[in-house]
């Protein structure tokens, strides 16, 4: 039989733990200290919490007198070095972007032993929260929330930017229900662009005998950065049928079908759901080979795109705003 106490009692302990690398709930108000480009510094007045991370807490913050609400983001400033370094990576990147599509990364501070970063407020959730309620979604909001997913991973690449973790659950809703990418957590640099200029300038005053060629090779790009259209194809059967394609109890078996492109379409017939032999097509492209992937700019002119209806935001909205969550 199996010792249910001992089961909880691990359970338990293991929750503890996990709390004890998320930071206590914030004071009633925060204090951001002056800086250079806010010398008289600014109170957050702390609202609402919106979510635990792996290690983050997020609540809502709002300057008094000002109608403008954050979100707060919140981690101790004293981490384990893995997470701190995952952290810095975070800031770093997540900093420098500025797209739509992209939540906007606005401030951070330190105050009271813990890092505050100030972000765009995405106050509807994110996309896994919405496909879950909605069991999947129609195909125009399908097309609607794919061309912003790729516009936001067409800028990102063009930065030199792998995200190497896009899921639903890391996409958030903006108030008028635009998707947002955010957690730049396990982002990476393309070892291109900036370092290439490295490389080169370093070689011309250097020895260049020792230097591949390939490296050398302007607009080279490796195949990297096509692990963010792997994602943006597992996205998008999941907005479609409401669950990921190689769905299993373990991990080894994800793998083992992921490699074997091993999924099905729901039928039509068990689940009433008419899925487009055009959408089926672009999830394919998407999930082969890195280097038959295609990139942003192929994928929104895939027919998928203008074999049938596109929304406009204000559709997207409204409709929202007649079914709300919950
Ligand atoms: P971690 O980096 O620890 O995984 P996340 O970035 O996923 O943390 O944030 C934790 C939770 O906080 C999210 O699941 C979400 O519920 C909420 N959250 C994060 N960023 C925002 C935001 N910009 N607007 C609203 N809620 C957010």
């Amino acid at each position: 039989t199996v010792d249910t106490a001992k089961v909880k009692a691990a359970l338990a302990s293991k929750a503890a733990q996990k709390d004890k690398e998320h930071p206590p709930p914030p004071p009633a108000q925060v204090y951001e200290p002056p800086s250079s480009d806010r010398r008289d510094g600014a109170t957050y007045q702390v609202g609402k919490m919106l979510g635990k991370g792996g290690f983050a807490v997020c609540y809502e913050g709002q300057i008094p007198g000002f109608r403008k609400r954050y979100a707060l983001k919140i981690v101790k400033s004293k981490m384990p070095t893995k997470m701190e370094q995952k952290f810095q990576t975070e800031l770093q990147i997540h900093s420098k972007m500025r797209q739509q599509n992209i939540v906007q990364f606005l401030r951070a501070f330190s105050y009271d032993n813990c890092t505050y970063l100030v972000l765009e407020l995405c106050p509807n959730g994110s996309l896994m929260d919405m496909v879950k309620r909605r069991k999947g979604l129609t195909e125009p909001e399908v097309r609607f929330y794919s061309v912003q997913i790729a516009g936001a991973i067409k800028y990102m690449h063009a930065k030199g930017i792998i995200h190497r973790d896009l899921k639903m659950g890391n996409i958030f809703l903006d108030k008028y229900m635009n998707a947002k990418i955010g957690d730049f957590g396990l982002a990476a640099l393309l070892v291109t662009g900036r370092d290439m200029q490295t490389i080169r300038r370093t070689t011309l005053c250097g020895t260049p005998n020792y230097i591949a060629p390939e490296i050398l090779e302007k607009g080279r790009k490796g195949h990297d950065h096509m692990v963010d259209i792997w994602s943006l194809g597992i996205i998008m059967f999941a907005m479609l049928t409401s669950k990921p394609p190689f769905q299993s109890s373990t991990t080894d078996e994800i793998y083992r079908r992921a490699r074997n492109r091993d999924y099905e379409w729901p039928s039509p017939e068990g689940t009433n759901k008419y899925i487009s032999q055009e959408a089926k097509e672009i999830v394919a492209d998407m999930l082969q080979d890195a280097d038959k992937r295609p990139d942003p700019d192929s994928i929104v002119k895939h027919d998928f795109f203008y074999s049938g209806y596109m929304p406009e935001l204000n559709e997207i909205t409204s409709k929202f705003r007649d079914y709300p969550p919950d």
